[in-house]
């Protein structure tokens, strides 16, 4: 242990993937748990895509790929940028990576010097803070509410830059909050960014498709922010491809280039198949995914519908992504069944062991008042999860 480095040290680990551990246990223990605590749609990757990766082996695909991928790859990256979010870019500023994760890890080794301070409005996704903290950045949270649709106003961001901001992430539609940051609510943000050019943005984009209301705006699509912003995006939420490992960015060049060679010293390029599969995946029209968002969907009305009964639940709607985020603050200091719950992780562990039901304390995202509970499972779960939740708190 001691010979460790303070790198890794200092680092948490993963609150999505603990709790899936603790779940492991006490299902290895024979109890029934019902998982809504992973972020992954419940689906099979769509039979065209598969088959793209099946004809991909059998063409021979095994070879080292080019480090920032296939060009056909990356030609089909641009396409969809202009496409779906009006963004024109060329190929040196696209890097197809090990998932939109590697994208991240990349862009923070690139940018961060030591004391380099980010910007994360909070909740934000687990591990953009550990990632930042790799870097050696430091961390810098914005409290958001329900009230305010756990949206950082212009305000907020304005009071937390200081001379040693470098940069700001975020992600619409969020994860966990299922926020959508609106085209206006952009601007107002990038209106305050304006004043401080030094400024750099991640976009995180890997819910775009996951969206029940018209429209995603981009932070790049203002003429004003195309050259500070990171446009980051992937298959694994939209395509149901999270295993395969996919994710890219749109950045400028000096970016883009920067992270083709810091991925060249550490992975290379990303896996051949998945990335010959993510050629079909991109090219298709969204339509065909539909029947992925619409289940989506109608499983959130189910699930603020259930929980709008559980006592001591107060939900906002999320309006994309496959997450509610309950404020559960109404619970902390009451106790049932002889245990006390004093915080957000107290709780999601009690629902763990007694309604049997495995959510991930927002304590991981930056926001202790809440838990996020995946809709990303069947009905019946649902069902079931909140029925049972409610009784054990009942
Ligand atoms: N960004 C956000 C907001 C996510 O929720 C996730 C996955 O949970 C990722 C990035 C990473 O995605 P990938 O599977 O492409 O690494």
């Amino acid at each position: 242990q001691k010979q460790l480095s303070e790198r890794i040290n200092k680092l948490e680990t993963s609150a999505t993937l603990a709790m899936a551990a603790k779940a492991r246990e006490l299902k290895a223990e024979g109890k029934n748990i019902i998982g809504l605590s992973l972020g992954e749609p419940d689906f099979n990757t769509p039979d065209f895509i598969k088959e793209a990766a099946i004809q991909a082996i059998n063409d021979n695909y095994n070879s080292y790929t080019p480090v920032d991928g296939y060009a056909e790859l990356k030609e089909a990256v641009i396409e969809k940028f202009k496409r779906d979010n009006n963004l024109t870019y060329d190929a040196s500023q696209i890097v197809v990576s090990t998932g939109a994760k590697q994208s991240l890890a990349n862009v923070a080794m690139v940018m961060l010097n030591a004391g380099d301070e980010v910007i994360l409005p909070c909740p934000y996704w687990v591990s953009y803070k550990d990632i930042v903290k790799i870097a050696e950045g430091i961390p810098v949270e914005v409290k958001t509410s329900i009230e305010n649709d756990f949206k950082m106003t212009p305000n907020q961001l304005e009071a937390a830059i200081t001379p040693k901001t470098k940069m700001l992430w975020f992600s619409s539609p969020c994860n966990p909050s299922g926020s959508l940051y609106s085209k206006e609510e952009l601007r107002a943000l990038a209106d305050v960014l304006q004043k401080h050019p030094q400024i750099i943005v991640v976009s995180d984009e890997i819910y775009e498709h996951i969206n029940f209301v018209e429209g995603h705006a981009s932070m790049a699509e203002f003429e004003d922010m195309y050259d500070r912003t990171v446009t980051v995006n992937g298959v694994s939420k939209a395509f149901a491809m999270t295993g395969w490992r996919i994710g890219y960015i749109g950045a400028p060049s000096y970016i883009a280039r920067a992270c083709n060679k810091i991925q060249g010293q550490i992975t290379s390029g990303a896996n051949c198949i998945a990335q010959r599969a993510t050629i079909t995946a991109l090219k298709a029209p969204v339509s065909k995914i539909k029947y992925m968002i619409d289940k989506f969907k109608e499983r959130r009305t189910l699930i603020l519908d259930l929980l709008s009964e559980v006592e001591g639940f107060k939900c906002n709607q999320p309006e994309g992504a496959f997450y509610v985020f309950p404020n559960v603050s109404a619970l902390f200091g009451k106790t049932f069944k002889g245990t006390k719950i004093e915080n957000a992780t107290d709780l999601s562990m009690y629902l763990l062991e007694e309604a049997q039901v495995a959510t991930v304390t927002g304590e991981a995202f930056g926001n202790p008042d809440c838990i996020r509970i995946s809709y990303a499972a069947s009905e019946e779960n649902i069902k079931n999860a909140i029925a049972q939740i409610k009784e054990a708190l009942s």
